[in-house]
């Protein structure tokens, strides 16, 4: 969704920007419904990136700021690459629990296991188990399940998951986010459509929204999972939440908030974009395809961060099902 990637430089974002946007959410943050102790997908505040743990005195910096603080319900996103033995899963875990973080979010998918070998994956779900108790969540657990009962050992290329999947009789049916990388990656894999099959159509979950929202180390305050869109600065989070968005200077956000793809399409025409003969995977392919072309026409400054439409451009080669990996740790 992010386009996160290797290449993508490790722009962290300083302690004392740490400190002031913490400092701007808390209060604003609404536990788990099960109490502040407890963790949820989509309250609470998380910790990601990119992969947190590539910074590990930052995540333990955030961690002990968020819990002086008081914010409740936080969590942190890993792709465990960093589980690389029991000793320093655990180590760092204890670390974290002992500052205050109270549980953890492990990714599970066929991207991630092209890339990082499942038996760390497995470590980090059972050492976080010992270590935070209820509060660890498999995001995602049907692929979990699947992955167990495929045997599934090492780094897994994704042609090779999809065949072993089909032998095994079939694939899971999971939400799955086509926008961002995703979008372009997995275009062989789904049926496309012309602009006008996504007319009407609403984002899924909507635009605009009062529950899980991102904060970049650009400053930028994302909505939601829509990766390259800036509502604006975090910096002026009062000023954005109280006095609303000054749209007159953002016409791809006065788009965007309005969630018809057609008046954007009709938009990004006057700027010379084109409809795509290949079609399009989901109504995001779409948004994404007008915002690549628009990124190249003008400086919207709510097309940002600006190296998220450069990684993607930088990345057609990477994409799974272009490189044969699946060596074992
Ligand atoms: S269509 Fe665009 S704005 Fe709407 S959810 Fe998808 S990426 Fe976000």
């Amino acid at each position: 969704m992010y386009a996160c990637s290797p290449t993508w430089e490790a722009n962290w974002i300083s302690e004392t920007d740490l400190y002031q946007l913490l400092f701007a959410l808390a209060g604003r943050i609404v536990p788990s419904p099960w109490g502040r102790d407890r963790v949820s997908l989509s309250h609470g505040l998380h910790f990601t990136g990119g992969e947190p743990f590539l910074n590990f005195p930052l995540l333990l910096s955030a961690t002990q700021m968020a819990e002086e603080l008081g914010i409740p319900s936080t969590f942190v996103e890993t792709n465990c690459s960093w589980c690389v033995n029991d000793e320093t899963t655990r180590e760092r875990l204890e670390q974290l629990r002992r500052a205050g973080l109270k549980g953890i979010m492990i990714s599970v998918n066929p991207f991630y296991v092209e890339y990082i070998p499942f038996q760390r994956t497995e470590r980090c779900i059972r050492v976080s188990q010992e270590v935070f108790g209820p509060n660890v969540m498999i995001y995602q657990m049907e692929f979990y399940r699947q992955f167990k009962q495929l045997g599934l050992q090492g780094r897994v290329p994704f042609e090779h998951y999809l065949a072993l999947a089909a032998t095994a009789g079939g694939h899971v049916a999971v939400e799955m986010f086509l926008m961002g990388r995703a979008a372009r990656a997995l275009k062989p894999y789904y049926r496309s459509y012309p602009a006008s099959a996504f007319f009407g159509e609403p984002c899924q979950p909507p635009f605009l929204r009062d529950w899980h929202n991102h904060f970049d180390n650009y400053g930028n305050f994302m909505p939601g999972f829509c990766g390259g869109i800036s509502l604006g600065s975090w910096r002026e989070l009062d000023c954005l939440t109280k006095e609303g968005i000054d749209l007159s200077e953002r016409p791809v956000l006065r788009n965007l908030i309005g969630e018809d793809i057609r008046t954007f399409l009709e938009f990004a025409s006057d700027y010379g974009y084109r409809e795509s003969s290949e079609g399009y995977i989901s109504k995001c392919d779409l948004c994404l395809d007008i915002r690549c072309h628009l990124v190249e026409k003008s400086n919207f400054p709510e097309l940002s961060p600006r190296t998220f439409y450069e990684q993607l451009a930088s990345h057609k080669d990477s994409e799974p099902g272009h490189q044969q990996r699946g060596e074992t740790e």
